[in-house]
């Protein structure tokens, strides 16, 4: 070949020392087929693979587009760099030295890109080498050191230290011979406002390397030593060769593990990157600070079928968070969310539990929709139905937001359980959730649809039926006899304390009465009535006491009503028991277990006696 640069020795031993089968992996994911590769083609645009990599040959070829050669067709293909470049680009990928040719002829040829990416590679050896040989660096080293990365991991991921100065950066790239436009580009240096001059962008940082997939240098990220410097992070700006949204931090290093596993795990924080790899977890990229984008999905999309979010709890429920985790979703990704101990990152709980601790939390990961369900629908006990049909409502979109059918019908099983709703009841949640949908459907087709979907006063309705039966009536009874018989007040007193009743209106009305009671020798209505502010109660008693038209035998319908009311609160409590319960056998709580199952034989056994 006639390049005239460097020898055919040098260039053979550039090309065997990489592999054609990873480095088209970058552009593509390949899948092993017989004695070759498969995948999308790089080179033209496909939904069926014709793509062919032959891994012993070292070749490759398109069957869609005629595309084909060995592995310096392949990059200057896919980088538009020329013959001298790809060498260049591939001895750099295997770590091969090469002689110097540095005419500044030779410097201005190559094109802007390819200088900035040059002085990025040479401020990262800038960076590593004043953290781990000069005095100035100590501090740094110290800190990774502190933070427990041994020094493999440091070299490994290049990391640095950005000394106290404001031109040392800029004057040893300068004396590389590079315009001052092309520094000023690299967004390593900053120019002066007021005058010719520039100054580092990075000072008195520690500096975290930023690659992209491929391992060139692209950026970096630069932390704070003392928690008084402000900002605690300062990352590059966006440069011809770095836009953030493009790129996942740890990616070089991890994709191989990543496309053997087909599945990655994203952490926030570089750190967390770093901790993990050193601990032996492999696969791991960090999303640099933004809400994961397009680019960053499909970038992953590449190596991963799966992908795992490990953020704090803050973070991942965050509404831009669940926005990327869509995005992800949406570039055909199977999504999980690793759910951490509260207050706890990544690396705490691998250098305080050890790496078999996070194992067991990827294990336990929850899929998607059902984190989304989580943090719309909070551990608690949901009071009435009006705080059910509520609560109901706001996991609308997320299940309308299920294509499959089966899967749509087991997350409202979920979903029901959760809001304390019967098996039996799960039919009027579909009709609801149907109903949903189809207005979703028509209101996207038009806008001024007359369709709305704005209430769900008839899920209400429903659920009220088969889920009180009898309860709120009962207690309309009871209130009514004792208003009107006032000789009932003591003898529901012994029977009933105001906090055993369930919803805080009937609380405060019967609280109210006995108060009443206890305070005045003559019970009477309207002075009791004139007591309360409450409209809604004042409103709800006036027509219990004018409704007096009890007749028949007041002291069975007095007791059936007790047994009625106590009878529906032990439902409640053991419907309550059972989804602790389910909770418990889940997280492997057996002492709780037992003390629940205890708990709600002892309801059991009420409950039957109030039946008969
Ligand atoms: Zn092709």
């Amino acid at each position: 070949m006639g390049h005239g640069y460097y020898s055919e020795d040098l260039i053979e031993k550039i090309r065997y020392s990489n592999d054609l089968v990873d480095v088209a992996a970058e552009y593509t994911k390949l899948k092993e087929q017989g004695n070759s590769y498969i995948g999308l083609c790089p080179f033209h645009n496909e939904k069926t693979p014709s793509f062919n990599v032959n891994p012993d040959r070292q070749l490759y070829y398109c069957f869609g587009c005629g595309e084909g050669g060995n592995i310096f067709n392949f990059v200057m293909g896919l980088e538009g760099l020329n013959f001298i470049e790809t060498v260049e680009y591939l001895a750099n990928k295997a770590d091969i030295d090469l002689p110097t040719r540095d005419s500044s002829q030779d410097k201005r040829r190559r094109n802007k890109k390819q200088q900035i990416f040059a002085v990025h590679k040479l401020a990262t050896k800038f960076y590593h080498y004043l953290l781990l040989e000069s005095e100035v660096g100590n501090q740094g080293h110290q800190y990774f050191l502190d933070r427990g990365f041994n020094e493999e991991t440091i070299k490994k991921f290049r990391l640095g230290f950005a000394p106290d100065r404001w031109e040392q950066l800029y004057k040893f790239l300068s004396r590389k011979d590079y315009s001052k436009e092309i520094l000023a580009k690299s967004g390593l240096v900053i120019p002066r406002k007021n005058s010719s001059g520039y100054y580092d962008r990075f000072r008195n940082r520690i500096i975290f390397t930023i690659f992209d997939h491929r391992g060139q240098p692209i950026g970096f990220g630069g932390r704070v030593l003392s928690s008084d410097d402000k900002p605690k992070y300062l990352n590059s700006p966006e440069t011809p060769i770095f836009d953030k949204s493009h790129h996942l931090y740890g990616l070089n290093l991890a994709k191989r593990t990543i496309r053997k596993k087909e599945e990655a795990i994203i952490f926030e924080g570089y750190t967390d990157v770093i901790t993990a790899y050193q601990a032996g977890i492999k696969n791991v990229v960090a999303s640099l600070g933004t809400s994961l984008t397009k680019e960053q999905a499909k970038l992953l999309h590449r190596y991963a079928e799966k992908v795992y979010i490990a953020y704090d709890a803050d973070t991942a429920g965050a509404k831009a968070t669940l926005r990327g985790l869509d995005i992800l979703k949406k570039e055909g990704l199977v999504v999980e969310v690793i759910q951490l101990p509260i207050g706890q990152d990544p690396d705490e709980v691998i250098n305080e539990n050890g790496p078999s601790k996070f194992k067991e939390l990827i294990e336990q990961a929850v899929p998607l929709i059902e984190f989304k369900i989580n943090s719309i629908l909070p551990e608690k006990r949901f009071k009435d139905i009006d705080d059910k049909v509520a609560a109901f409502k706001n996991v609308l979109p997320v299940l309308n937001q299920i294509e499959i059918e089966i899967e749509r019908d087991e997350y409202l099983g979920f979903v029901a359980e959760k809001l304390g709703i019967k098996e039996k009841n799960i039919g009027v949640l579909k009709r609801e959730l149907n109903k949903y949908r189809k207005y979703k459907v028509q209101g996207n087709k038009d806008i001024k649809s007359k369709n709305r979907y704005n209430n769900t006063n008839d899920l209400k309705k429903e659920l009220d039926k088969s889920q009180t039966s009898g309860y709120d009536s009962a207690i309309k009874g009871l209130i009514q006899i004792i208003i009107n018989h006032h000789e009932f007040i003591p003898k529901l007193k012994q029977r009933l304390k105001p906090d055993e009743f369930i919803d805080d209106k009937y609380r405060q009305i019967i609280a109210l009465i006995y108060r009443f009671y206890e305070a005045n020798t003559d019970f009477k209505v309207d002075d009791l009535l004139e007591e309360i502010n409450d409209q809604e109660i004042k409103k709800l008693l006036l027509r219990l006491s004018i409704q007096d038209v009890v007749s028949g035998d007041l002291d069975k319908m007095f007791f059936d009503h007790i047994s009625k009311v106590k009878e529906h609160q032990f439902r409640m409590k053991i419907d309550n028991l059972d989804q602790r319960i389910k909770q418990a056998e889940r997280e492997n709580e057996f002492s709780k277990l037992d003390q629940l199952l205890q708990e709600y034989q002892k309801y059991q056994g009420l409950l039957r006696k109030e039946g008969n």
